[in-house]
């Protein structure tokens, strides 16, 4: 017998053409360069999509063609989000705070043809233009200034549209969009989506007990359009119709929050550093915002429990997402289940600091170095290995052998995070597999430590790396940034560490500085921190 279902492909032109039907009104707002607040509604952005898909092909671009964007999040970044899949062609996001070199090997690696460039982001483009070449770049007149020769005007580009795009027809299985992970380790490697994994990645987003989102929802993406997809966000919030407002180039916590207030928002999403900047604003000021019960999806790195706690004080929730590149990026998600209603407060915190259960489709084990499966009783550590209809099975022109460490042998991705699963499927990150301290002989998890140490009062930051130690193999250091006006003395922090964790875990070397370096996506940069103590001697405490 067969099911007498259609075999109704999943594309990304069903969520555009829905938008554009039932959400015609819906407001798409942008913070400009000049925080002019640009806005316009699902029925221009629909209308917009579509030129530009066709634009596109007449420009030549084929299916399959790579087509890159290098701009912040706004409505143009969200046109590019569907008008290019529209046209068959794969969308490629260029992670803006990449360094020149990384950028120009990802275009020639991913061989982009057409390039749509904020003009505000032109002295970027300078700076790999002789690297690279483009057939085509389109600038988006962000400041209303005419764009510079020899370059082509975005907006002229679509006002030539005749307005009448036909899809090209499409299997749900072709590829929509490609990502490059950040090459924390070794060069970026390519992941490309397909519609059907996007779509997909949409759908269990959008549900209750994941992101949970609605057309109630008025939705900020802080996380960058160039990283990770803004975590799905844009798919998601467009397939349900909710209002959409982009920040723009402005990520600095006054920004955010006045756009949060004046756009009433219920929902947000983007990495702890946004964060921690918003709770020292909030802290500052505690009634100079009307916020509404915002829902802040965090994510990226790990949560510390005491972010959660603090934003509670402001009725502001934390939800914790746990994800990456390669796995679209949601793959687990941290909701309280019924029966946690009746556990303590403490216990209740406990649970929403760790990475959740996985989302539905994701199948998910932890496993020791022989790829054999860990128990799931709270104790046993193990790497978390994951497979799923959004998950990567393998990396964009990169051999098998050559990508062999990142795949077990049955197929299912190695993520490199270290964690223990509890017995009733709840995640919790202990480390990133190069992030561990081998203490000896015993592991000591750096994220531990850190969330320890950003639980202590006058702690803005912390990050934990392992030094080599004559006796010990590896020691950890703590780099600490104090809040503003805070004396705190490495003894201080000693002892209070010491009040909370067994006195073999916590860090002999504490180091105060300014700020912690960071990587391209926000994370602390841990290869940056530990070449720059790679000659800390344990005796020049
Ligand atoms: P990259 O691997 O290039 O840094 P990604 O943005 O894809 O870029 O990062 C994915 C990694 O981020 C995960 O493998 C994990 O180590 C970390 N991560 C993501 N979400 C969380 C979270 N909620 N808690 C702890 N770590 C997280």
């Amino acid at each position: 017998m067969q099911s007498t279902m259609m075999n109704y492909p999943l594309t990304l032109d069903h969520i555009l053409e829905r938008a554009g039907t039932f959400f015609s009104d819906v407001q798409i707002v942008s913070n400009m360069p000049d925080k002019r607040l640009h806005r316009h509604t699902y029925g221009d952005f629909h209308q917009r999509a579509k030129a530009l898909a066709e634009m596109l092909i007449r420009s030549g671009i084929r299916p399959g063609d790579r087509v890159a964007t290098l701009m912040w999040n706004h409505y143009a970044h969200l046109e590019a989000y569907f008008g290019v899949p529209a046209a068959g062609a794969v969308l490629h996001t260029l992670n803006l705070r990449l360094a020149p070199d990384d950028l120009a090997y990802i275009v020639d690696h991913a061989e982009d043809q057409i390039l749509i460039v904020d003009d505000v982001l032109l002295p970027l483009l300078a700076r790999i233009e002789d690297k690279v070449h483009f057939k085509h770049i389109w600038v988006v007149p962000l400041t209303g200034k005419p764009v510079p020769e020899p370059f082509e005007d975005y907006e002229g580009i679509l006002a030539q549209a005749r307005g009448d795009f036909v899809y090209p027809e499409k299997d749900e299985n072709d590829p929509c969009g490609m990502c490059y992970t950040s090459g924390t380790t070794g060069r970026p490697k390519g992941v490309v989506y397909s519609h059907r994994s996007t779509v997909l990645h949409s759908l269990a987003s959008a549900l209750p007990d994941s992101v949970g989102i609605s057309f109630n929802d008025v939705a900020v993406p802080v996380v960058p359009m160039f990283h990770a997809n803004a975590w799905g966000f844009p798919y998601s919030c467009t397939m349900v119709g909710s209002q959409l407002v982009f920040p723009g180039p402005h990520l600095d916590a006054e920004s955010l929050l006045n756009l949060y207030e004046s756009e009433k928002v219920t929902l947000t999403a983007g990495v702890p550093t946004i964060w921690m900047g918003i709770l020292q604003a909030l802290d500052a000021n505690p009634d100079r915002w009307k916020l509404a019960n915002m829902r802040m999806v965090v994510g990226g790195s790990a949560v510390p429990e005491s972010m959660i706690r603090r934003f509670d004080r402001f009725g502001l929730n934390v939800i914790q997402g746990w994800g990456m590149t390669e796995t679209s990026p949601l793959a687990a998600i941290s909701r309280l289940k019924p029966a946690q209603a009746s556990q303590s407060d403490d216990e209740r915190y406990a649970y929403r600091a760790m990475q959740g259960l996985p989302c539905p489709f994701v199948d998910l084990r932890i496993t020791d170095e022989r790829d054999q499966a860990q128990a799931w009783d709270g104790k046993a550590v193990g790497e978390i290995q994951v497979r799923g209809p959004w998950i990567t099975g393998a990396y964009y022109r990169l051999d098998k052998d050559a990508a062999s460490d990142k795949f077990a042998a049955d197929g299912w991705l190695r993520t490199g995070d270290v964690a223990v699963v509890d017995p009733d499927g709840y995640i919790k990150i202990t480390d990133r597999t190069k992030d561990l301290i081998k203490s000896g002989g015993e592991w000591i998890s750096s994220v531990e430590l850190e969330n320890a140490i950003m639980g202590h009062p006058e702690v803005a930051e912390a990050a934990v790396i392992a030094v080599a130690h004559p006796k010990w193999g590896e020691r950890p250091l703590a780099v600490v940034v104090r809040k503003a006006q805070s004396e705190l003395t490495r003894k201080q922090l000693s002892e209070f560490l010491q009040s909370k964790l067994p006195k073999w875990m916590c860090p002999e070397g504490y180091v105060f500085e300014s700020e912690i370096p960071r990587t391209s996506t926000g994370k602390f940069n841990k290869l940056a921190l530990r070449q720059g103590f790679k000659d800390w001697r344990w005796d020049s405490e």
